[in-house]
């Protein structure tokens, strides 16, 4: 018989979860349903090639062969501006790829790494400006994640205040270190600069932290060998959930330290947004989670491992 494992679990901000997972069911089998194709014809999406005219005038790009293939420009509709005496800041748009039905797993490691580089020049660009204080950058995959179009792109915004929440992760700094220095749990892939784990006490279902071995508190500070090595596994993670949830929607956080800098976990966080925070989530602020994120990590290590064996194969 099905047996109940809940237990009350404390994230590293001291955030309470309860995790509701049933011991011999299969909670992480996810309705895996058929990728959804993306129905908005190319001629009216604001981010496909023809249609640069539509979107505000391009801060930046990357082209191969006399096309672009990322571009970043202003987000049309800004929740912070330089023009804004209340709400002062910056809010751009990255639109990651030319092609219009491709998930951002589905872009080579080589894209992948100017994709991140253009996330930190972004994130310098904004950092040189002293009014402002903190950047963050995020991606919402599907229209459940917060995405309202649908070609795939990333944000980054910035703005004159640092929000708690990051306030709160720096005080924390000293914790994350000393838990790296021990045998880490539930790492489900690394490589030399980066390893991706499920955290003990999880918000999400398959919530993963991708985060660097060596110290870093920011995107900024990585070298090129480490931006080229999160690029790797970056591809890795997205591939593990792709296949785990059928192309389902997720967020990518971009954890980064302040502009004033100090110590902070830098991390990209990956979290699928298959299930929906509810009654009992709005009601206590505790998150109830029905899979143990050692259930997860096992899931998305033998994902990984079935790709693998399948591109061994063919
Ligand atoms: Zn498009």
């Amino acid at each position: 018989m099905a047996k109940s494992v809940n237990e009350v679990r404390k994230d590293v901000i001291g955030r309470k979860v309860v995790i509701t997972a049933v011991r011999g069911s299969r909670p992480h089998d996810l309705p895996v349903c058929p990728r959804a194709q993306k129905i908005t014809p190319p001629e009216k999406c604001f981010f496909c090639p023809g249609n640069e005219n539509l979107t505000p005038p391009e801060i930046e790009r990357i082209e191969k062969g006399g096309k672009w293939e990322i571009r970043c420009f202003p987000n049309k509709f800004p929740a912070f501006s330089a023009e804004s005496r209340k709400a002062y800041g910056r809010h751009e748009i990255i639109v990651e790829t030319p092609e219009h039905q491709k998930s951002l797993s589905e872009l080579s490691e080589e894209n992948l790494y100017d994709y991140l580089s253009m996330i930190k020049r972004r994130m310098e660009a904004a950092a040189a400006d002293p009014k402002l204080a903190y950047t963050i950058a995020f991606k919402n995959e599907g229209k459940e994640a917060g995405a309202s179009l649908e070609h795939s792109h990333s944000q980054v915004v910035s703005m004159d205040f640092v929000p708690d929440y990051v306030k709160k992760l720096a005080k924390k700094a000293g914790k994350v270190a000393s838990a790296k220095k021990k045998p880490m749990k539930n790492v489900f892939a690394q490589n030399a600069h980066f390893f991706a784990m499920c955290p003990k006490a999880p918000r999400y279902h398959f919530e993963t932290w991708i985060a660097p071995k060596e110290d870093a508190n920011s995107l900024v500070a990585l070298s090129d060998e480490q931006l080229r090595a999160l690029a790797s596994i970056l591809k890795s993670v997205l591939t593990a959930f792709d296949a785990a949830t059928g192309f389902g929607p997720y967020n990518i956080i971009f954890h980064s330290a302040p502009h004033a800098g100090g110590a902070f976990p830098f991390h990209l966080e990956v979290a699928s947004r298959a299930s929906t925070w509810a009654g009992f989530e709005l009601g206590t602020e505790v998150v109830m989670v029905s899979e143990l994120p050692e259930v997860s990590a096992k899931v998305l290590g033998g994902k990984l491992a079935e790709i693998k064996d399948k591109n061994a194969i063919s």
